[in-house]
């Protein structure tokens, strides 16, 4: 019986059992480990930013999607916001580009900026679900965090290391991917200046902590202890380095259109006080906010430099939460049906149930958010005994049923093949 041949690698000679692994390409040859990594350390003295960049995406510069793409994407998840998913785009497409760098050698002097997003809007308008969104096209890791909960170093409570932290962990601990990724900051308008600490031993809001956010947003290295906790000099740390972090900050900033209002009227000669009275309460204010305006309202002027792209978020209309409930890849109705479908039960909602859905999340003021708690009012007790009743094939939420008034109507099987017959 011939012996079988032993393989070895085309490249160094190596046979299989004197390597990790051979890797066999096509027309009977084989790469082993070492020729690899040997292979990449040559690739990254000759061009040292491929591999870094590599690293840093699934994607590359080129497959970068372009402004354009990227809001046909977000079109898929989020409803409305048109303005502010064009801001975005452009602002992702162009921090990324930054990121990749290429044309050094034309420009090279010239050092694009990062350009931190501010989001302003009304709680549940889609702010949270924009960059969350976006971090998801572009495949980066995401971190939410709470800008009330964080405060100076040393204090007690959150320190930004505990918001690098999460986007560390989210990337799987890899830094470099975690050193390109979003983070989103809830709540900024909680930490002006103008805002009362609850507490006299501790300033959880206001300066110092605008102060500790700057440094972070603009670029700086961070030591993080990987599990946690606060910092001891024994520790061993992972540095992170945040200047490739885009940080899109968001908040319903309360209060601003009155700044913005009476900066319009001192502008504007001739302006009626009864006329600022209604500027006041329009939410269309704020597509005229500027750096000037945030800083009235209780930011440190470094810290509204370090955000430049302002935008905001309208108002969801009846429209529009309609379409939430139904239309996003996600969208809560989809969920359901998915749900039931578990069951092999056929889900459908009426359109006035739906209707009536949103009147009642729309009384709530919390935005889409109360699209939820609605429909989860509706549809827990019949999960609870849909599994139970036997011979269900269809489930509709009609509008009495959604209102509490009667049972949904349930459709048989062996009904449904009678109606099918017929
Ligand atoms: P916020 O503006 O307070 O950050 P979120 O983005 O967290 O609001 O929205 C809360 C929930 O409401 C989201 O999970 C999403 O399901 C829904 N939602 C809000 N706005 C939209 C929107 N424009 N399109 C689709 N869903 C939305």
């Amino acid at each position: 019986m011939a012996k079988k041949k032993e393989l070895n690698c085309s490249f160094c000679g190596r046979f299989s059992r004197d390597v990790l692994s051979l890797i066999e390409g096509p027309g009977n040859v084989f790469i082993c480990n070492h020729c690899v990594d040997n292979a990449r350390e040559i690739i990254n003295v000759n061009h040292p930013n491929v591999e870094k960049n590599t690293e840093m995406f699934n994607s590359s510069a080129k497959n970068l999607p372009v402004p354009t793409e990227l809001k046909f994407l977000m079109d898929e998840y989020v409803i409305g916001q048109d303005h502010t998913k064009k801001i975005l785009s452009v602002a992702v497409y162009n921090h990324y580009k930054r990121i990749f760098g290429g044309h050094e050698d034309k420009f090279p002097d010239v050092e694009i900026e990062k350009s931190n997003v501010l989001l302003l809007g009304p709680t549940g308008t889609g702010k949270t679900l924009l960059a969350r969104t976006l971090a998801k096209i572009l495949d980066v890791p995401f971190a939410i965090a709470d800008a009330t909960t964080i405060t100076e170093s040393g204090y007690v409570g959150d320190d930004v290391e505990s918001v690098l932290l999460s986007l560390l962990q989210n990337a799987d601990y890899n830094e470099k991917r975690a050193e390109t990724g979003i983070i989103y900051l809830d709540e900024l308008d909680k930490i002006s200046r103008k805002s009362e600490s609850t507490s006299i031993t501790r300033d959880v809001s206001g300066e110092g902590v605008q102060q500790a956010l700057l440094k972070m947003l603009e670029g700086t290295r961070v030591g993080i202890p990987p599990k946690g906790g606060r910092k001891h000099p024994e520790q061993s740390l992972v540095y992170l380095e945040t200047k490739n972090i885009l940080f899109i900050c968001g908040g319903a900033f309360v209060g601003l259109e009155k700044i913005i209002a009476s900066r319009i009227k001192d502008s504007s000669i001739g302006f009626m006080a009864s006329d600022l009275d209604k500027i006041e309460e329009n939410h269309d204010l704020l597509k005229h906010i500027t750096p000037g305006d945030l800083i009235k309202y209780g930011f440190i002027p470094e810290l509204t430099g370090r955000l430049p792209i302002l935008t905001y978020l309208d108002e969801l209309s009846k429209e529009a939460m309609l379409s939430i409930l139904t239309q996003p890849k996600n969208a809560l109705i989809k969920q359901y049906q998915k749900l039931f479908a578990y069951d092999q039960v056929e889900l459908e909602f009426e359109e006035e149930a739906l209707k009536h859905i949103v009147k009642k999340a729309m009384e709530m003021k919390t935005g889409a958010r109360a699209l939820r708690s609605v429909i989860e009012g509706i549809m827990n007790e019949l999960m609870y005994e849909l599994p139970a009743r036997e011979n269900v094939a269809k489930c509709v939420i009609t509008r009495d049923c959604a209102e509490g008034k009667s049972e949904p109507k349930y459709i048989s099987s062996s009904k449904k093949k009678e109606t099918k017959v017929g």
